[in-house]
């Protein structure tokens, strides 16, 4: 099956109204790819000043669970899809280990953002002493079975498979490794989703720039990349949408 490429930018806590111009060129570049889907998650300050600034996709980093209520400082789907919003990250393992989210809570962001009409790109991967100990596919595997819903759809889903030991740091695993997490995860959706996960989008993410993108977009079972650092300006983070075309 083909699946449409994506590519999407995580800014994480980086930017400010400034760095928005650096948004035209990469929306240029979304328009000369039409065959790729391209995203930019900005921090929430900037999410609704990124989506009128003109036709690129705009995505959030996180949501709340609940549709309102009192919890001081937490953003809801509602909100987000509001100011902007058609995608929203859940469960990267930034949030996981800093505001220590459990599988259950990613479950219920994801349901959140489903039910508010955006996709839901969940995270999953490994720390390095999982992958050192044999464990990395069991616990990938522990992740999903945890935060997905399983009444997700393919086009309301993604995965985005991000060893926690390759993000940020400039370490990648090998092709191979690669190669053969995503195919892990193909068979884990198809006995959660049935016949929807043939169409679920995996997405790599960990440490992809213009220097590596294409080896990794050219893995079976890689449907686009989660980019950090990369994702902050247009000339790293075009070419990584050129390599997914
Ligand atoms: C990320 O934060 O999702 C990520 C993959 O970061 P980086 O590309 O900087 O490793």
């Amino acid at each position: 099956m083909t699946r449409r490429k994506l590519v999407a930018g995580n800014w994480k806590m980086h930017g400010s109204l400034a760095q928005l111009a650096e948004l035209d060129a990469i929306a240029a570049a979304a328009r000369a790819n039409p065959q790729v889907d391209v995203a930019i998650c900005p921090p929430f300050t900037l999410i609704a000043a990124a989506a009128a600034r003109g036709d690129l996709t705009i995505g959030a980093q996180d949501s709340h669970q609940n549709e309102k209520g009192a919890h001081t400082g937490c953003v809801s789907a509602p909100m987000l899809r509001e100011a902007g919003a058609k995608l929203v990250i859940v469960g990267h393992s930034e949030r996981r280990t800093d505001q220590r989210e459990s599988d259950a809570e990613v479950y219920a962001k994801a349901r959140a953002v489903i039910a508010a009409g955006m996709i839901a790109i969940v995270c999953v991967g490994e720390t390095e002493g999982e992958r050192d100990a044999g464990r990395a596919a069991e616990v990938v595997e522990r992740q999903l079975q945890g935060s997905i819903p399983a009444d997700g759809t393919a086009t309301q889903l993604v995965v985005a498979y991000e060893p926690v030991w390759a993000i940020g740091t400039g370490r990648t695993p090998t092709v191979g490794d690669v190669a053969a997490m995503h195919a892990s995860i193909r068979t884990k959706l198809g006995d959660m989703l049935d016949a929807e996960a043939e169409g679920v989008r995996i997405l790599y993410g960990g440490s992809v720039k213009p220097s590596n993108a294409a080896e990794l977009m050219a893995v079976n079972n890689v449907d686009g990349a989660l980019v950090g650092g990369a994702s902050l300006t247009a000339a790293d983070f075009v070419p990584i949408i050129e390599a997914a075309a």
